[in-house]
């Protein structure tokens, strides 16, 4: 699909890789089967800001439980990124000690943030910590995450889109695409 104009994508051409029907569908899979595990509790919802936040809105919509929803910003180190190097910019806005915490992230490419983040939120003693990813890049795994709820496994490829941006724009796309020069 190419954008007209400026439009969402800026005027560059982007492939759609995952259609907004087929998203729609997989985040309503994704909170039935929450819905199913944690029936009877009631969870503490964390996205990792930005690129979560749209998933994380239609997510929440799908899980038929009492939750609350809370944010956690980072930001990697330039150029540190595979050393794992990892900043808290935004920290939660509740404890989550006793909780059922379900971590939302956009995506999980090295696995180092998500690996970060688990070591420092299992030290504020959640009841349970459990992690939901919009999408998987395997192929370029470098520490193993225990994603217990996961959205698409991709390839190699840097994508763009509901939620997750090319230097800060295009989170907006209602799709997931792959941009093309
Ligand atoms: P990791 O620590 O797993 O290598 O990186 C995770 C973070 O890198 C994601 O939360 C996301 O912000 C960013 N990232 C990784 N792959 C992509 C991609 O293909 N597109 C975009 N827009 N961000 C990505």
């Amino acid at each position: 699909m190419s954008s007209p104009g400026a439009g969402k994508g800026g005027g560059a051409r982007i492939e759609v890789l995952i259609s907004e029907a087929d998203l729609a569908a997989r985040v309503r899979a994704l909170g039935e089967h929450i819905t199913r595990d944690y029936a009877g509790r009631s969870l503490v919802v964390v996205g990792v800001l930005k690129g979560s936040f749209i998933f994380l809105a239609d997510l929440v919509r799908a899980i038929d439980l009492p939750l609350s929803v809370d944010f956690i910003g980072i930001t990697s180190y330039q150029g540190t990124t595979t050393t794992g190097v990892v900043k808290i910019t935004s920290d939660l806005g509740r404890p989550i000690d006793g909780k059922d915490v379900l971590l939302v992230e956009d995506i999980v490419d090295t696995g180092l943030t998500m690996r970060y983040l688990l070591d420092n939120l299992a030290t504020r003693a959640p009841a349970s910590l459990k992690v939901c990813a919009l999408l998987e890049k395997p192929s370029r795994a470098r520490v193993t995450i225990p994603i217990d709820y996961r959205g698409f496994v991709i390839g190699d490829e840097f994508v763009v889109g509901y939620g997750l941006d090319w230097d800060g724009r295009m989170r907006n796309l209602p799709y997931v695409g792959v941009p093309r020069s």
